[in-house]
């Protein structure tokens, strides 16, 4: 019997995840020419690909790591290769496998979440305690609406503003919802993306049998990532639920009358499309309604918007990875905001809430430009 070399393996892994339309790529480039990382360094995407097709690529090198699965260069392929399964696989061999290093933050977050069940290594029984002040009831199985904030708008001191927000719509508006709190964990998504499948694959079991002994029916969600791994990833492994992004429920209340506003903000709003709703899941229409919807409120758009923003740089576990300054995608997406006059730019991810929180305050633009949640926006223009 054949006995694989870790290095045999990896390639076979790679192989697999990128199935027959791996060996379409004609090596066009296109998929190079979108890619955000060339607005700042060189990463030659097509590159990694010919490797995976020739059974080779740098395991465990710096490139390994950089794509943030944000899906431009998938979009633009004309043969359907799945670029970021191939990222994911590459990923996952080096963990799996041992052959590459992973970088020192990724391995921590990873570590995190399969032990306290958050990147941030938060304490399992806090992760209600965002709610402590507002009126929020444990969900039970006549409740209607399960609320999940993802584990940043649970923990993350500042992004609470998020999850709060979020509470207190639907407090005013009446709504029947509750939370899990301590019970739940983190979907998964990201650090799937980072080559941890079976840390995923855990969070997933969890979060579904967790979600199917309360018997949820439906899950309205903070976060894109969420949204994505619980609609597309999490029904094969037994996930009966249907899952609303909060901007696709605020809107829906709005068409149908039952969500309105008393408040103006004079604003120029900027809104930045987060990759997991849009280019991933179609989502464009919503956020920029609901914006729209507030008196007052001037809604502009980024050079690059819908199908083409520019990726905050949060996805596929760079969340956790540092990246150096002069490299982030979140700084260029700021200069362009206050370019455009934005006096706010509008969140719809908490990821992107992170990054660009950070951009604007490395670069000292705190006082010209607020980084804010579509939610807390909404919640605003209700007081
Ligand atoms: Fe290959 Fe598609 Fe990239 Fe062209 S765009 S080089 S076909 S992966």
């Amino acid at each position: 019997m054949e006995v694989l070399s870790p290095y045999k393996e990896a390639t076979e892994v790679i192989a697999e995840a990128g199935g027959d339309p791996l060996k379409l790529c004609y090596q066009c480039g296109l998929c190079t020419g979108v890619c955000p990382w060339n607005l700042v360094r060189n990463f030659i995407v097509r590159r990694i690909i010919h490797e995976a097709q020739m059974g080779a690529t740098d395991f465990g090198g710096e490139e390994a790591w950089l794509c943030a699965t944000c899906r431009a260069c998938v979009q633009r392929c004309p043969r359907g290769v799945e670029i970021i399964d191939i990222m994911r696989a590459t990923r996952r061999a080096v963990v799996s496998l041992g052959i590459g290093v992973v970088p020192d933050a990724l391995r921590i977050s990873a570590k995190n979440i399969a032990g306290a069940g958050n990147p941030l290594g938060e304490a399992p029984e806090k992760r209600g305690d965002w709610a402590k002040d507002i009126k929020v009831k444990k969900f039970t199985p006549s409740t209607e609406i399960l609320y999940f904030p993802c584990c940043i708008p649970a923990y993350d001191p500042d992004v609470k503003r998020v999850s709060q927000a979020t509470a207190t719509i639907f407090n005013k508006l009446g709504i029947d919802f509750g939370i899990l709190g301590s019970e739940e964990k983190c979907c998964g998504e990201a650090i799937r993306k980072a080559g941890y499948e079976d840390t995923f694959l855990s969070m997933a079991q969890s979060n579904i049998d967790l979600f199917n002994n309360n018997s949820v029916k439906t899950v309205v969600v903070s976060s894109p990532h969420c949204y994505h791994t619980f609609k597309n990833e999490y029904p094969e492994l037994g996930g009966r639920f249907e899952v609303v992004h909060i901007t696709q429920y605020l809107a829906s209340l709005i068409e149908e009358g039952k969500l309105n506003f008393s408040k103006e903000i004079n604003k120029k709003v900027i809104y930045s499309d987060p990759c997991y709703l849009g280019r991933h899941n179609g989502v464009y229409d919503e956020p920029r309604k609901i914006l729209q919807s507030i008196p007052g409120l001037e809604l502009i758009e980024f050079p690059d918007s819908r199908e083409d923003a520019i990726c905050c740089g949060g996805g596929g576990g760079r969340i956790w990875m540092d990246t150096a300054k002069g490299e982030r995608f979140s700084d260029i997406r700021v200069e362009q905001a206050l370019e455009k006059g934005a006096a706010i730019i509008a969140m719809a991810c908490p990821y992107c809430f992170l990054n660009y929180r950070d951009s604007v305050l490395s670069m000292d633009k705190a006082e010209v430009i607020e980084v804010k949640d579509i939610s807390e926006i909404v919640a605003e223009a209700m007081e």
